[in-house]
């Protein structure tokens, strides 16, 4: 507990440094999470999440050695009350380093918990392996289900399976998708929707906006801004800007309309996830919560190495407004993964015939290569924090206990909500 205790701190640390070295960035829109001190949760209203009231590190508290003290009741165990998946759409081990190299940062991320996960999917008689796509690789995330390509939230017979998100609502939780896709993008449609083709976004919309996801956010979609009545008749609050947001962060369900085409000049992801904490976390049963960077697939799919680092740099801005709005925190998992690798990606430390040269922020130099302009089966990478050490062997059937499969990033959710005082380390 000491050394979580203590990686934890190690952590916040190198944060805190990094957010103040990386002030030379203009995002878009000033991050609220950098303006607004009320957002870190404020450890001294919040006595159950202060690690220093824990007994355990407190000899002057512990029974044994103090005669004086009464004989205490055992505290109540903590639980783990909100998880955040946050998912980089094509993200591949390569493409963190990627974004490292360019952005002249060491991605806190990367020394957090780790394991591998094989992505591939299955054909409609159930057998594998074969090379995902995002509705396929979305679907074994959210639901546990290995399915076919193009299924949304179905599993290989096409029956529709209940997603995290479902569970989550049946036990109190707030739920939320958001990304900076469509809302009717394969990825944030596998954990809000029900389709056998990806394609068919009216069939998508119409299964999404009565899966009751309390939080339903994506870039601009003509076929959700053309159906606003269909929207607020299911409860929610159309909003389209931060200020509408904010100014209606104390509705229950809201439905968002963001610019976030993945330029330097959009809606960043990590912006949007700022108002999404400071929705959801109003629910006192806690939230799940899904982040999307979807433009790392899309522009991995074009080979295009800037924007890709560009956008693998707002995943990792996500990840650090998340650890702010944390603070001392200790009831919240965040697990990061991707759902399939996309273009072949490697980054290489020397110029040669083979490689490509970037020049990153600093004037540093990276060199790297593509070898696909499609999803490949490279392994991608699952990290956690917040909670102990997953035991994978627990769920995971893919013969190693260092890769797990996809449906396995399900299983793990599942069973933190199921557990959530056994996944707390502060237990
Ligand atoms: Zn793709």
């Amino acid at each position: 507990m000491k050394k979580t205790a203590f990686r934890l701190s190690l952590l916040l640390l190198t944060l805190a440094l990094l957010f103040s070295l990386c002030a030379c960035q203009t995002p878009a829109v000033p991050n609220p999470a950098e303006t607004d001190p009320s957002f870190v949760t404020d450890p001294a209203t919040d006595p159950a999440t202060d690690p220093a009231t824990d007994p355990a590190t407190d000899p002057a508290t512990d029974p044994e050695t103090d005669p004086e003290t009464e004989p205490e009741t055992d505290p109540e165990p903590q639980k783990i009350k909100n998880l955040i998946l946050i998912i980089g759409d094509g993200m591949g081990l390569d493409h963190i380093a990627a974004g490292e190299l360019a952005y002249g940062k060491d991605y806190g991320f990367t020394n957090w918990d780790f394991v591998t996960v094989n992505t591939d999917s299955v054909n409609a008689n159930g057998y594998g392996p074969v090379l995902t796509d995002s509705a396929a690789g979305g679907t074994a995330l959210a639901t546990g289900y290995l399915t076919v390509n193009s299924y949304l939230g179905k599993d290989h017979k096409g029956n529709d399976v209940q997603t995290i998100l479902d569970y989550a609502k049946s036990l109190g939780k707030a739920t939320g998708v958001l990304t900076t896709d469509s809302l009717l993008g394969a990825t944030p449609s596998a954990f809000s929707a029900h389709s056998k083709n990806r394609n068919s976004s009216q069939e998508i919309f119409n299964t999404q906006v009565i899966s009751g996801v309390d939080l339903l956010g994506g870039n601009t979609d003509s076929i959700c801004t053309g159906s606003l009545s269909t929207i607020e008749a299911q409860g929610y609050y159309y909003l389209d800007t931060f200020d509408k947001i904010d100014r209606a962060a104390r509705k229950e369900m809201s439905y968002w309309q963001l610019d976030m085409a993945g330029t330097s000049a959009d809606v960043q992801l990590e912006d949007a996830a700022y108002y999404a904490l400071k929705m959801l976390s109003r629910n006192q049963e806690g939230f799940v919560l899904i982040l999307e960077q979807a433009y790392i697939d899309k522009y991995s799919h074009n080979n295009d190495f800037a924007n890709m680092a560009h956008s693998v740099n707002s995943l990792n801005n996500t990840v650090e407004v998340i650890l702010k709005w944390m603070g001392d925190r200790t009831d919240t998992a965040i697990l990061i993964t991707a759902d399939h690798e996309t273009g072949g990606l490697t980054v290489g430390s020397k110029a040669d015939s083979y490689t490509k040269n970037f020049v990153g922020e600093g004037g540093k130099t990276v060199y790297y290569d593509w070898s696909s302009t499609n999803h490949t089966r490279a392994k991608v990478g699952l990290f956690t924090y917040g909670i102990t050490t997953p035991d994978y062997a627990k769920f995971s059937y893919y013969g190693s206990p260092f890769t797990i499969k996809n449906i396995d990033v399900f299983n793990l959710m599942k069973d933190i909500l199921d557990n959530p005082e056994t996944y707390n380390p502060y237990n």
